[in-house]
């Protein structure tokens, strides 16, 4: 696979010669040195995108459903090549690396499918003489800029969508994580017609703010960061192009006295830690009731204290480690700064020596409703604690935050569970479970985690502009 840029169908570097290094965050290592893009790269692609636009918007839905399709089993027979780069560049453990995966190919099939099924609501004669009808129409070029969490998964959410409803793309991948991109834009050279999917490598101030700011894009989708998507809706104001946000989260998880405090630390002491806790919808505050609250602590630090920490490669290991030195840095400082407020780190809370950028699996009990820990997203392997009094306390406790993407219930108590769905301001709202995702079914946030949904219909919908016809009759 080339270490360039992929524009118009063909491999090209960056026009400055530039390049960035892609580390191995396990080893430290360099894996690969891939272009570092800036404006002028970005024109081109935009061009290229652009140019191919005409002929990919007036393709049938059948045709785009039969390319996304074979796009799906593209991926599928490339799964071992896929799996290993996101494993090496990630640094994700070879045993949790099939759900994504399989999911990756779901969505793919899932897009297909929902090119076929795009609709207007009604068509009718709304005013005497006059009939009316609605179209879906793609929006022109999108760009697309991805994270480092799930690389080829959150490009596959963006990628999706906008090709279904007949959009052409320029993606940006982090500059962290940009490997399976292109290998994606290798496997599907000869599937989809040149310049429909772009892809450009580069830091996000160069290479994803040209593309925010470029007057032919008509639409940004970024998942990422709170503070990115600031930024990007603050630059996309310029010329109002569309902006789709799936951004930060800091997941609530609600146990009462009723649960089955069993099924929740087994699902915790998964999900919580799952790519080392670096997922926006990571059960990462728990709120647990007064009659269960010692029991619960004891019994979740002692689960996690087990959890297999090391090279992802060896098949036996849970969790590999964070994707970079700054991330790294960012957990240990928010651990840090809990215990020095009071909190207690029951198990974990440190770095671990040697190469790589490992953190234990961590549980920080008691910290304040209003502490950082509690408040900002760590994005790494650790569960913070707090004991509640009552369910309008759990309630409140949940909402106070600026995130609103997912939480999770646990009770056996059906109308509580219901009057929590109903109260609760998050995206997702879980209850005896946390975590499962379906193509069908939408992801996306309240409040400052953003606004569009990743998956299902409504994400086709979203990379579309609704026109009304009326015919004078
Ligand atoms: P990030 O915001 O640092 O980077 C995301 C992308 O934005 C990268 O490609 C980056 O290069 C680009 N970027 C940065 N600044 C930019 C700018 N000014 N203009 C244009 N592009 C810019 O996020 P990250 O650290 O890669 O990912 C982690 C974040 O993503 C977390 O906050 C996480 O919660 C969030 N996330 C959200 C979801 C979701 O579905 N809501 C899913 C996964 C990750």
């Amino acid at each position: 696979m080339p270490n360039e840029n992929f524009i118009g169908g063909k491999w090209v570097p960056a026009k400055s010669g530039r390049t960035d290094p892609v580390l191995n965050p396990a080893t430290g290592e360099v894996l690969a040195e891939v272009p570092s893009s800036g404006a002028a790269d970005v024109e081109e692609a935009v061009a290229a995108a652009a140019a191919a636009f005409d002929e990919w918007a007036d393709t049938t839905p059948r045709h785009r459903f039969e390319v996304l399709t074979k796009i799906a089993d593209a991926i599928e027979a490339d799964l071992p090549t896929l799996q290993d780069l996101e494993v090496r560049n990630v640094g994700k453990p070879l045993s949790i690396i099939e759900f994504e995966m399989d999911l990756t190919v779901d969505n793919w099939r899932f897009f297909g499918a929902g090119a076929r099924f795009l609709e207007g609501r009604s068509a009718g004669e709304y005013m005497e003489g006059h009939t009316s009808f609605l179209r879906r129409d793609p929006l022109g070029v999108v760009a697309s800029i991805a994270p480092w969490n799930y690389p080829l998964n959150m490009a596959t959410w963006k990628l999706g969508p906008a090709l279904a409803a007949g959009n052409t793309v320029v993606l940006k991948p982090s500059e962290l994580t940009p490997l399976s991109a292109l290998r994606l834009a290798e496997i599907t050279a000869d599937i989809l017609p040149p310049g429909v999917l772009n892809v450009v490598c580069g830091q996000g101030e160069s290479a994803g703010a040209s593309l925010v700011t470029h007057p032919k894009v008509a639409m940004v989708s970024l998942t990422g960061d709170v503070a990115t998507g600031k930024a990007i809706a603050r630059a996309a104001a310029d010329s109002l192009k569309r902006v789709h946000l799936e951004l930060g989260g800091k997941a609530p998880v609600i146990v009462f006295d009723d649960a089955d405090i069993a099924a929740v630390v087994a699902t915790l002491t998964e999900a919580g830690y799952y790519n080392s806790g670096q997922d926006c919808t990571a059960p990462c505050r728990v709120l647990a009731g007064p009659k269960v609250f010692d029991s619960f602590v004891s019994d979740l630090t002692s689960a996690v204290s087990g959890i297999a920490t090391g090279d992802p490669l060896d098949p036996d290991t849970a969790m590999g480690p964070v994707v970079s030195a700054d991330q790294l840095a960012r957990v240990t400082g928010m651990v840090d700064r809990a215990r020095s407020a009071g909190a207690e780190v029951t198990t974990g809370g440190s770095a671990r020596d040697g190469n790589g950028f490992f953190y234990e699996p961590s549980v920080v009990v008691g910290p304040a409703q209003d502490s950082e820990i509690v408040q900002r997203e760590v994005f790494g392997p650790v569960i913070s604690v707090q004991q509640f009094t009552d369910e309008a306390q759990a309630l409140a406790w949940a909402n106070d935050v600026d995130y609103g993407l997912a939480s999770s219930v646990w009770t056996q108590d059906v109308g509580r569970a219901m009057r929590m769905a109903k109260g609760l301001q998050f995206g997702t709202v879980w209850v005896n479970d946390h975590i499962p995702i379906v193509s069908e079914l939408p992801h996306g946030g309240f409040k400052q985690s953003g606004y569009g949904k990743d998956m299902s219909i409504y994400a086709i919908e979203a990379y579309t502009e609704l026109k009304h016809v009326m015919v004078k009759l």
